[in-house]
């Protein structure tokens, strides 16, 4: 199949696929103790870029799972021009992690949990589809909402019960 025309109409099911290895990846920072969030950017059918969450790991507050799979992506097609590449995250992309997206001129965005606080895919504001900006990307939201928004779930609550845990009794 010719990468450039490839898939020309989102479909659905080929989502699901891509987004459950988006999902391996956030299993692989919630593992690590990181913010459960996990991308892969897709062109034609081949997956060219998987990443997880590594702000912790990297200390570095840019280093979001998308950033990180941009930045793989763009080594791998050689160019920063991201234009037949659709981007699978398990999260609403932040506007920094938008903001790169529309840098990098991605044809589709596929996001699985909505956050409606501080998304940048139509959440909080819209920087995908920002009316004066010089590239929009197709949006395509909820895919495996359940699944990803149960992980970020998770990681919150244990990340919170380990706060509340009384201190251990001193050794004496
Ligand atoms: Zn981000």
């Amino acid at each position: 199949m010719d990468p450039s025309t490839f898939p020309e109409i989102p479909d659905p099911e080929i989502d699901r696929v891509f987004m459950g290895e988006a999902l391996r990846q956030a299993v692989k920072a919630y593992d690590a103790g990181e913010v459960p969030v996990g991308a892969v950017i897709v062109r034609g059918p081949r997956v060219i870029a998987r990443a997880w969450n590594q702000v912790e790991l990297l200390k570095d507050a840019t280093a979001h799972a998308e950033m990180l799979a941009l930045t793989m992506a763009q080594e791998s097609v050689g160019d920063w021009r991201l234009t037949d590449c659709t981007l699978y995250v398990t999260k609403e992309p932040c506007p920094m992690c938008a903001g790169a997206i529309v840098h990098c001129r991605l044809a589709r965005v596929v996001f699985g949990a909505p956050d409606a606080k501080g998304g940048a895919a139509g959440g909080a504001m819209n920087v995908l589809q920002f009316p004066t900006l010089n590239h929009r990307s197709a949006i395509t939201p909820g895919v495996r909402e359940e699944e990803c928004r149960h992980l970020l779930k998770s990681f919150f609550l244990e990340q919170r019960q380990r706060k509340d845990r009384p201190p251990l009794p001193a050794d004496s």
